[in-house]
């Protein structure tokens, strides 16, 4: 890939001065300094990039060289870049404390841990009610052999000599000083000359554990858990990072979901509809009677306020909402067949009359349509 224009990158002319680049360069080291943007390899990237233009645009020979014959210039002068984001501390470590506190704190303290995410499966009523689950996971926990400390039992981490303990020492560059993270420890304070043998050094060992997780009623499938501090222990005694509980709902074979309100679909007899009726039907906590208005039409739908899911945010629940589905018998017996007919006749309908059939079809598709759309406002 082609190499950025020196110019460009700190966002300055060709004639900028002296003052102007280096106030530039504070600018971007500022915006992509990485430890305002941890893990973010695009940022680590302008931040070399940044103090690469900086390097050759502040060195009057490196400069000119560059105007002349552009990266090839400084490159045959012996500029080769950075390598690594510490050598960009370690050279302009001046600099940097020059750039006030942002940049004099820099030292490399413990990491944290990285965040870890488990899968979870719920069933409807589990995610409604709330549950306690265990869930195994596999996660980096301080090393029990050495407690942590990379040393071999029986033998401590020294203390650095160069740092005495403090993981930093003094770089002096003319009349700048500048708190720089210790070369010989590299931040850590302490030198570990005898590892320990189950982690290596590495403070950490990979452990299976076992972990309950308190499901809070009312959770949705996609949602997720986070339980502080139960990720993987950060290196050198760094803070653990976050366990992420992914859930995952199953359907339910009597209730749909939406939000915290609940829908079901309860079959009436022809008769309990026309009639009216009490039933039974099925909510989140079991069972309720419900009285059925005489005259309850296919379609109709019925609110049972407060009977759907706790809202996570703790007011109150969702609503249950019921639509009433009437069944029409496919089976006559003679008796039934008798009593249809009957009706049939006291309501003057002309039984097996095509046309009488189509229109009322139609009417009725009208009115269902309109129930429908009345059901999805409510969401
Ligand atoms: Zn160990
Ligand atoms: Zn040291």
């Amino acid at each position: 890939m082609a190499k950025a224009d020196y110019y460009e990158v700190l966002g300055v002319s060709r004639s900028a001065s002296a003052q102007e680049i280096k106030s530039a360069y504070r600018k971007k080291a500022v915006q992509y300094h990485p430890d305002r943007n941890p893990d973010n390899p695009d940022a680590e990237e302008r931040f070399k990039e940044a103090a690469e233009a900086y390097e050759v645009l502040s060195d009057e020979e490196k400069r000119r060289l560059y105007d002349r014959y552009g990266h090839d210039g400084p490159q045959q002068a012996g500029f080769s870049g950075f390598g690594d984001v510490e050598d960009i501390f370690s050279h302009f470590g001046s600099l940097f404390s020059d750039f006030g506190d942002l940049f004099g704190r820099r030292r490399r303290s413990p990491r944290r841990g990285n965040d870890i995410v488990v899968e979870l499966e719920l069933d409807f009523m589990e995610a409604v009610k709330g549950v306690s689950k265990t869930v195994t996971l596999q996660r980096q926990v301080p090393c029990e052999t050495c407690n942590g400390t990379g040393a071999e039992p029986g033998s401590a981490p020294t203390t650095c000599m160069t740092c005495h303990g403090q993981g930093v020492v003094m770089h002096r560059q003319g009349i700048f000083a500048a708190r720089m993270a210790c070369p010989s420890c590299r931040g850590a304070g302490s030198i570990i000359k005898n590892k320990c043998h189950d982690c290596g050094g590495s403070t950490r060992q990979l452990r299976e554990e076992q972990l309950k997780v308190n499901v809070p009623p009312g959770v949705d499938d996609g949602q997720s858990l986070r339980i502080a501090g139960k990720g993987q222990a950060g290196p050198a005694g760094g803070l653990p990072g976050d366990l992420y509980v992914a859930l995952h709902v199953q359907p339910d074979e009597r209730f749909a979901r939406e939000g915290a309100d609940i829908y079901c679909e309860v079959d009436l007899h022809l008769a309990q509809a026309a009639l009216g009726a009490t039933i039974t039907i099925p909510i989140i906590g079991g069972e309720t009677t419900f009285d059925v208005k005489p005259g309850t039409q296919p379609g109709q739908i019925e609110v049972l306020k407060g009977e759907g899911i706790p809202r996570l945010d703790g007011y109150g629940n969702g609503d249950q909402i019921i639509r009433f589905v009437v069944k029409v018998p496919t089976k006559l017996s003679r008796r039934q067949r008798e009593l249809f007919e009957k009706l049939a006749e006291l309501d003057e309908v002309k039984a097996n009359s095509k046309s009488s059939w189509f229109g009322g079809a139609r009417r009725s598709k009208g009115r269902k349509s309109s129930k429908a759309r009345s059901k999805r406002g409510r969401g």
